[in-house]
């Protein structure tokens, strides 16, 4: 057997929505763009939603629209995907990490105050492989000091703290729909916002600075192009009306992956928050035991198909940002530990139970042959 890490969920209706796109002749700035958007106001109850190329780039208009700059700091975590900390280092800013909570990987919130100084512009959790959490919390303390906060929500569209929606209690919040995601347009992102001042810088950056009702060739600020094509914006929009389903296919293989996994002493499954109300799973991770070797277990699964990946390697351990800020490992322990021995599994909404019991058989084998 051979089974992928990620795997898209297209249909038909997926197909058929890029093909009528084609036929319009209509490829950017059209229709699509806004019925995506629509959607995504609707499902969030948010006042703005900004399509964007990518969810990097998303961000990226939340640090300009909010004039973060060079020499400011962003109070952010290391356990996540580079984007959340380039983001603002595009402008200069300095990431000032807050080691993570270890039971469910997202910033440990009570550290955050700590590490707040002049300099701090903003506060960017990231809501980890999925999992919310308490932004009343953390826009708490922000507003306390007055400081913005960006959440990235680009891996958990759809879930819910305390039955608050991810991406809705917090200055602007991004999405993001690389295929491995909850539900993809290929390429892709949306920016959230009820503040109508964020938004429409947000439109204006995402379009070369172009004022909203300027002419085409007016340019009020220096922009990017940023902007999402209407093939994109048609698959995201058949994808959220298929949301729900996507969501709820995704919980039951995490479960059937929770109740196999329980049987494997050495391995730890997914914590999840006794206040999440809504989990949208975006990758499946078990942490195994301290002592056993991470590679081999990796190596042996996948010389037997099982597609595997160590997520996350932290941010501050990448080459790039030892070289610049002379990060250890071990700066962030709980991050550096959790980094460490995390696995994600093959993971999508079409995985079978054949395939997992086909995954955890390996990764029983893979254990046992370390012992
Ligand atoms: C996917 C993701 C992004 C955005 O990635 P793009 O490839 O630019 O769409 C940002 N932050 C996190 C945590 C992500 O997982």
């Amino acid at each position: 057997m051979k089974i992928e890490l990620a795997n898209p969920d297209i249909t038909n209706k997926e197909i058929q929505a890029v093909v009528d796109v084609m036929k319009s002749g209509w490829l950017s700035i059209g229709p699509k763009i806004e019925e995506f958007e629509q959607k995504f106001k609707d499902y969030l109850g948010v006042r703005n939603a900004i399509g964007v190329n990518s969810g990097t780039s998303g961000l990226h208009c939340l640090v300009k629209s909010m004039d973060i700059k060079s020499g400011d700091e962003v109070i952010t975590t290391p356990f996540s995907f580079v984007a959340s900390t380039n983001c603002f280092m595009f402008e200069g800013a300095v990431p000032v990490y807050v080691d993570i909570d270890p039971k469910t990987f997202n910033i440990n919130i009570d550290a955050i105050e700590d590490k707040i100084t002049e300099k701090t512009k903003a506060i960017l959790p990231v809501d980890v492989f999925g999992q919310p959490q308490d932004m009343k919390r953390i826009k708490k303390i922000a507003d306390k000091y007055n400081l913005k906060v960006i959440e990235d929500s680009c891996e958990a569209l759809g879930a819910e703290y305390d039955g608050i929606k991810a991406g809705t209690v917090c200055d602007g919040a991004v999405f993001a729909f690389y295929p491995n995601k909850q539900i993809t347009t290929g390429e892709g992102g949306m920016i959230v916002t009820d503040n109508d001042e964020i938004a429409d810088l947000c439109r204006s950056y995402r379009s070369q600075g172009r004022a909203i009702t300027g002419f085409w060739l007016h340019h009020e600020r220096m922009g990017y192009n940023y902007r999402l094509n209407e093939l994109n914006a048609a698959i995201g929009s058949v994808q959220m009306d298929r949301l729900d389903s996507i969501l709820i296919q995704r919980d039951k293989v995490a479960k059937m992956y929770n109740e196999k996994l329980s049987e494997i002493e050495e391995v730890i499954t997914p914590y999840i928050d006794p206040n999440v109300t809504k989990m949208s799973w975006f990758v499946y991770v078990i942490q195994i035991e301290k002592g056993l070797n991470r590679n081999d277990i990796m190596k042996y699964l996948k010389e037997n198909g099982v597609a595997c990946r160590p997520y996350f390697t932290p941010i501050h351990i990448q080459p790039y940002m030892k070289e610049k800020f002379g990060f250890e490992g071990e700066d962030f322990p709980v991050t550096f530990d959790i980094g460490n021995r995390s696995i994600a599994l093959p993971f999508y909404n079409k995985l079978t139970e054949e395939e997992i019991d086909y995954v955890v058989g390996i990764l029983k084998k893979a254990i046992s042959s370390e012992k």
